[in-house]
């Protein structure tokens, strides 16, 4: 199978096992997992923060950043199209009483900072107290203006707010700057990050901050259900993946570009690419189609009207050259 839904489907290779079976493991929700422990210490420091938590899922390591800066009552501002808005089952209103205030994006993925200055309320008992922004990078495959992010930073300092990245793909974008992980982890209070994504774990995610920000964001966790025991099997998969699979995401943003490239070639309507994201404009009458023919040649995708296309570590140029061939076979029959 030639996978392309997302770069969350990749399996552990044997090395990866072999350093998950070979992990030295204690009851993490004792804090005795020595695994866990040098995992969320190793973020902590190439982020240049004070203190990291491991947790199951990118999705609840949102979750916990945002019920660890905003209380009841209190609001975040996000992205219309942001994961911690959109596609976390509205968790943060759900479960925290948090109100969200979500702004469309800028066509670049940031959050316009006058649109945001417009949207943060007075101190009024008929508002809600903003408290937070909030925002992803990479957004839909797209890097944020490096500038942006300090301008972001220096914006939410003057106006006393606390700033969150999602950085469930923050790794794409620092290969794609050229900088280490802390150059940009430096403007911002928490973000988090998945392993489970282009790194290559089969699961685990991580939330990063200030000493105190992390230790309430632990009794969450707890709270939310992420205590995990025994857990150092899965940092030890998070630790090989930082350890060899960072400079490796370059290979799959070269592929996306080079997939973007011939699939134009060849007439497909390729709306853009971003670090290893591509997307293409089937139209609502040929996307099932297209699903169908290209499932029947072992290949998967989202068949929608845009066809959202991810490379990553389980996918090689080999691969994608088939894809291609496929595809044009498609658009020929
Ligand atoms: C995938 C993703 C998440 C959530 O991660 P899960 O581990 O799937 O829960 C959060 N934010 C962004 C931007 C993502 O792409």
């Amino acid at each position: 199978m030639i996978d392309l839904r997302s770069d969350t489907v990749t399996r552990p290779g044997r090395a990866m096992l072999d350093a998950m079976m070979a992990a030295p493991v204690g009851d993490d929700v004792y804090g005795d997992d020595p695994t866990v422990n040098e995992l969320q210490r190793y973020v902590a420091e190439l982020s240049g923060k004070e203190a990291a938590l491991f947790l199951p899922t990118g999705t609840q390591a949102n979750l916990v950043a945002l019920l660890s800066h905003c209380e009841r009552g209190e609001e975040y501002i996000v992205g219309q199209g942001a994961h911690n808005y959109l596609y976390e089952a509205g968790g943060a209103a759900v479960l925290g009483s948090i109100q969200p205030q979500p702004i469309d994006a800028a066509p670049d993925g940031t959050l316009p900072l006058d649109k945001v200055a417009a949207k943060i309320k007075a101190d009024d008992i008929h508002f809600a107290r903003t408290k937070l922004l909030s925002l992803e990078n990479t957004h839909n495959g797209k890097v944020l203006p490096r500038e942006y992010l300090q301008a972001a930073w220096e914006f939410t300092r003057q106006r006393g707010l606390a700033l969150h990245v999602d950085g469930a793909r923050i790794f794409n974008a620092v290969v794609e700057y050229g900088c280490a992980l802390k150059d940009i982890t430096h403007y911002c209070d928490s973000f988090t990050l998945c392993l489970s994504k282009g790194l290559g774990t089969p699961v685990g995610s991580l939330l990063v901050g200030s000493r105190d920000y992390i230790r309430r964001a632990n009794r969450w966790r707890k709270m939310t259900g992420g205590g995990m025991r025994q857990s150092g099997f899965l940092a030890a998969a998070g630790l090989y993946a930082l350890q060899h699979n960072v400079e490796r995401l370059r290979e799959d943003h070269d592929n996306a570009a080079w997939l973007a490239a011939q699939l134009q070639e060849i007439g497909a309507d390729v709306m853009r690419h971003d670090t290893n994201m591509l997307f293409v404009r089937v139209g609502e009458e040929s996307a099932a189609a297209l699903g169908d023919y290209l499932r029947a040649q072992d290949i998967l995708i989202n068949a929608s009207p845009v066809v959202r296309l991810v490379t990553h570590l389980d996918v090689s140029r080999e691969q994608l050259k088939q894809l291609v061939a496929h595809w044009k076979a498609f658009l020929n029959r």
